[in-house]
């Protein structure tokens, strides 16, 4: 399979493969298609996301972008996050493979997700 420069480059030196302590939301997706296993956590304060992280275990692709999607939305408000899509993701990419790009809509599902939970919890 070919992937970007880009993507390998977020695979091998990410940023944000990291745990946040005590964070504001957690939240846990998986994806069968690929046995993808994806964990978002969020700081969030005053409505911004503050700091973002996460613990992905699968395919180069979904940790690639988990990768991107953190570096798009750290420092955006709630509302500024929640717009951000998986095509801002495959831009952010270079390109995604098209049998991959479910990889890149689950990063997006378990952020809602975690959001969600945050919302609920406020
Ligand atoms: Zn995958």
């Amino acid at each position: 399979m070919m992937y970007s420069e880009k993507l390998m480059d977020y695979f091998k030196n990410p940023k944000f493969a990291r745990e946040i302590k005590n964070p504001s939301a957690v939240a846990e997706e998986g994806n069968i298609k690929c046995g993808d296993i994806f964990k978002i956590f969020l700081k969030i304060k005053n409505n911004k996301i503050k700091d973002i992280s996460y613990l992905t275990y699968g395919c180069i692709a979904a940790i690639a972008a988990s990768e991107s999607f953190c570096r798009i939305v750290k420092g955006k408000t709630i509302e500024e996050a929640k717009k951000v899509s998986y095509e801002d993701i495959k831009n952010d990419l270079g390109d995604v493979p098209a049998i991959k790009l479910h990889c890149t809509h689950m990063v997006i599902k378990t952020f809602k997700k975690a959001i969600e939970n945050y919302e609920n919890k406020n």
